[in-house]
């Protein structure tokens, strides 16, 4: 059977309070979870599936290592270098 790649996300069985903290308070609120993030295999996929709630505001939780506030800076930049080079949108 072939494995899934959340079969090797080092959050498995993990509290998920760590990566959905019931009322994040800024950043510092996903630390311990970014700091289990920070060694994982899979962070790319799983940053991924976040593009997924991107039409609901994408607002909760760690994916790929990176906070709400985070994936949408970093949608901005490549939007807005996108927007630089003259690319439509
Ligand atoms: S990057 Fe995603 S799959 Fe990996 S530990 Fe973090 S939340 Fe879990």
């Amino acid at each position: 059977m072939r494995r899934h790649w959340r079969d090797d996300a080092a959050c498995r069985g993990l509290p998920m309070e760590w990566f959905f903290p019931e009322k994040p308070n800024g950043d510092t609120s996903y630390d311990q979870g970014k700091r289990v993030c920070a060694t994982c295999r899979v962070t790319e996929q799983c940053l991924a599936l976040a593009t997924d709630f991107v039409a609901t505001g994408d607002r909760y939780g760690l994916f790929g290592g990176r906070t709400p506030a985070e994936r949408r800076f970093a949608r901005r930049v490549v939007i807005n270098n996108a927007l630089w080079q003259g690319k439509s949108w």
